[in-house]
């Protein structure tokens, strides 16, 4: 039993609760999740090869989990500066701020980042986009049944889990019971065939794509658009990697897209764009004409829990955000992507010679690699790199079981490292 009398310092010292259990009951769902998050274990994973090769430390180049490494450029990093700066101000001091993001913040993503073709009211600022999908989730509930892409980011999957509107995952295909898996492969150009799938309440559709590198094009988006209106599905489209496209007519946000606006919400952050993954900002638009089956509207539930459990971003990061959206932080911007979209071309490039088929890295950071069957699997494929050629890689696997012979790399890399691994990738395939 739980320790409950003695003085104080008793009460909190380890030795004093050492051996005691709760007599909570574990969360179900949390029961069901599989193994580790992914990123976690391959963050493991390269730590337990460190252990046994502690010569090859320095070595050791991560392609893996696409964070950012380059630093934050001058103008967009100087919003930030200001925005501390304001604070120890009179004048410009600020304490909680508006739950959903700060006026003029909302006013210029809504004017720069969609040309108005959304309203700042419908845009929602926030810590970024996988918070943003959890909270996504918990305004839908438990009773919802997801779709998503297989393979694909695995938060959609997991958070779903988390929130109980799945069954167990099945050991043998490792997928949950309850779950669309819309398979995505090179047949398909991976984009998913939601027509033949079952009907889902929540479509979450993710281009640029994280894992496979593809960017839907506007045929593909307007099919997917109509099928959920035609089937009365919600739309979740997450377009963290948007700046990335760089094809002519490749549609950049959902809402580019006619009729979207009664079915979707887009979820996007700064992270990718301007090296904010530690700095931490995003936001999600949630249209004020999209409805749930009784007419309600989805932005007022949305609101709800944005104003319940979360407190707005943070007043230094906004500023920060607001010079993203300035023409130099656009600039900025598009000078860093394009740096990371040259280490996704000379990924690319190695592979092509090696003579794997490979997708992605034209339009996304991430460069997807067809692996052969003698490599005998993706995380075979990842232990053998990491063994040999001391890159760190993500299998396919990873993000669901469609990633399977498959091998994501990551652009998000110092230049010198990528051509470093290139040229160690090219030894260990020979
Ligand atoms: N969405 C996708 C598809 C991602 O790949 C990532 C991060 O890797 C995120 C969202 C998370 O973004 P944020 O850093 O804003 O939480």
């Amino acid at each position: 039993p739980l320790q409950t009398q003695g003085t104080t310092t008793a009460r909190f010292s380890s030795t004093a609760v050492e051996g005691a259990t709760s007599q909570v009951e574990r969360n179900e769902n949390f029961a069901k999740l599989a193994g580790g998050y992914l990123f976690p274990e391959i963050g493991r994973r390269r730590n337990a090869y460190v252990q046994e090769h502690p010569e090859m430390a320095d070595r050791i180049i991560s392609l893996g989990i696409g964070d950012t490494t380059q630093p934050i450029p001058p103008h967009i990093l100087s919003g930030l500066v200001e925005g501390a700066k304001k604070l120890g101000t009179k004048e410009g001091y600020s304490g909680y701020g508006a739950e959903q993001g700060q006026a003029l913040l909302r006013e210029k993503i809504a004017k720069v980042l969609y040309n108005d073709l959304i309203d700042a009211s419908e845009v929602f600022v926030s810590d970024g986009a996988k918070c943003d999908i959890m909270r996504i989730q918990q305004m839908f509930g438990p009773k919802v049944i997801s779709a998503v892409q297989d393979p694909s980011y695995p938060v959609y999957v997991d958070t779903s889990v988390m929130m109980g509107q799945t069954g167990n995952q099945d050991t043998s295909t490792m997928q949950y019971d309850n779950i669309v898996y819309m398979r995505c492969s090179p047949e398909n150009g991976f984009f998913p065939d939601y027509a033949s799938m079952p009907r889902a309440d929540v479509v979450y559709l993710c281009s640029p794509n994280n894992p496979t590198g593809a960017a839907a094009t506007k045929e593909q988006l307007e099919s997917m658009v109509k099928l959920c209106r035609e089937r009365g599905s919600i739309l979740v489209f997450d377009a963290a990697y948007a700046p990335f496209i760089r094809s002519p007519g490749v549609p950049k946000s959902i809402f580019e897209i006619e009729g979207a606006k009664d079915v979707a919400i887009e979820v996007n952050s700064f992270s990718k764009y301007a090296g904010f993954t530690g700095v931490r900002l995003g936001w999600t638009v949630v249209p004020s004409g999209l409805k749930f089956k009784d007419g309600s509207l989805v932005r007022d539930d949305f609101n709800r829990v944005m104003t319940t459990a979360f407190n707005g971003a943070s007043n230094i990061v906004q500023s920060g955000g607001l010079a993203c959206l300035d023409e130099e932080g656009q600039k900025e911007i598009s000078t860093l992507i394009d740096y990371y979209l040259e280490n996704a071309k000379l990924l690319r490039q190695t592979f092509e010679e090696i003579g794997f088929p490979v997708h992605g890295g034209t339009d996304a950071p991430y460069v997807f690699v067809e692996l052969p069957e003698s490599v005998g699997g993706s995380w075979n494929a990842f232990n053998m790199i990491l063994e040999k050629a001391q890159v760190v890689t993500i299998p396919g696997a990873g993000f669901g079981p469609g990633g399977e012979g498959f091998l994501r790399l990551s652009a998000f890399a110092p230049k010198d490292s990528v051509i470093e691994a290139c040229k160690r990738l090219k030894e260990a395939f020979q």
